[in-house]
């Protein structure tokens, strides 16, 4: 009977993912204005798009592509000036923390993660069955160097990661504090760079060539706006990198997007331009907000900015979603209770906001 052996496909499950979550956006409703994924506003484009699709028709769609997307790990590394062989293309960012956590935790294995931080990290280690050992932040919402050194001198982690500037609260570590973790870590260090264009200074990339166990993770997702095709990249050492190599998934990176990924380091001037646009979004979301009575920004590095109201996250979230516009709720993370963050939009979405968030915050429906 089907129940009996839908009872043992259930039990082949491991219990660590049996227990899990799936990690969800939750599908949000169409909104005009959607400013709740951190993604850039823009698409690429018109005519950058129609010279693709061209591109496009000479890709063979029947054969494999590449093992390895060479091409683009040139690219990239000519990009970074590291060399090839310490650059990993994956299937978005989000691929290669799967691919690091399986080249990294076994059961027992201890990782310190700090907190707040992206979901992602801490959902990999329990589904390993990792040791987690999460270290609170600060009061002002800062990663606790000192804690950090401390959990690490505690339980000596296999893996270290900081994500600077950090989702969720935008804040970016100073480079000395990262240098300090850096230094004093006994095992590896990725530092998730997702948002490290949008930022004042040149992020972690100078350790690359003092510390071979630095790994960079950076997307294509944020600055580059390629959230919809899936590429992220990984940086470190050749030989560590090697060994990575040895738990991906083969053939993760389609034609299709190595393809808008080479022509878009072609085209490096507009990914800066529309990097600088956000800036200043974010800078003057901050301002406004920071005007407003009873709200309280945090400064971001990043292409978002959370905040809290007097109003609770639910019911700010359904007031704006009257008027089109879509941000998200981060009461999940315990740390942030209260706060909801928004990514910058194109200039007008952020005046649109700005209205619509004065009008919730009035009380009018
Ligand atoms: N790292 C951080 C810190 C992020 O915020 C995100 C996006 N939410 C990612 C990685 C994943 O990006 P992607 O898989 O799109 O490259």
């Amino acid at each position: 009977p089907v129940a009996d052996t839908l009872e043992q496909a259930l039990a082949a499950i491991r219990p660590a993912v049996r227990q899990g979550k799936p990690y969800l956006v939750g599908t949000p409703p169409e909104a005009p204005i959607k400013l709740n994924q951190n993604e850039s506003p823009w698409d690429l484009p018109e005519a950058l798009k129609r010279e693709l699709l061209e591109a496009f028709f000479a890709l063979p769609f029947n054969r494999y592509p590449a093992e390895h997307p060479e091409r683009l790990r040139r690219a990239l590394a000519e990009y970074l000036d590291w060399t090839p062989e310490g650059v990993i293309v994956g299937n978005g960012s989000n691929e290669l923390v799967f691919t690091v956590g399986l080249a990294v935790i076994d059961e027992g294995t201890p990782v310190v993660l700090p907190r707040p931080m992206f979901s992602l990290y801490e959902m990999i280690v329990r589904l390993h069955c990792g040791r987690l050992h999460a270290v609170a932040p600060r009061p002002d919402l800062h990663f606790d160097v000192e804690g950090l050194l401390e959990a690490m001198r505690r339980h000596r982690p296999a893996l270290v990661v900081l994500t600077t500037p950090n989702n969720p609260t935008g804040l970016a570590m100073a480079p000395e504090d990262v240098e300090a973790v850096v230094a004093a870590a006994p095992g590896l260090v990725l530092i998730d760079e997702a948002y490290v264009e949008f930022a004042d200074g040149v992020g972690a990339r100078p350790l690359l060539d003092r510390y071979p166990h630095v790994l960079l993770l950076r997307t294509f997702s944020k600055a580059f706006g390629l959230a919809g095709l899936r590429l992220g990249y990984l940086v470190g050492h050749p030989d560590v990198v090697r060994e990575l190599y040895k738990a991906r998934i083969p053939f993760m990176v389609d034609r299709l997007a190595e393809t808008v990924a080479l022509t878009l380091l072609r085209h490096l001037d507009l990914v800066r331009e529309r990097v600088a646009e956000i800036k200043a979004g974010v800078q003057w979301l901050y301002r406004e907000l920071a005007a407003l009575p009873g709200v309280e920004p945090i400064p971001s590095q990043a292409n978002f900015v959370i905040f809290r109201t007097p109003l609770e996250p639910d019911v700010l979230l359904a007031r704006l979603a009257k008027d089109g516009i879509l941000i998200r709720n981060m009461s999940g993370y315990s740390e942030l209770r209260g706060y909801v963050r928004m990514n910058a939009g194109r200039a007008e979405e952020n005046r649109a906001f700005m209205v619509a968030l004065k009008k919730a915050l009035a009380g009018h429906e």
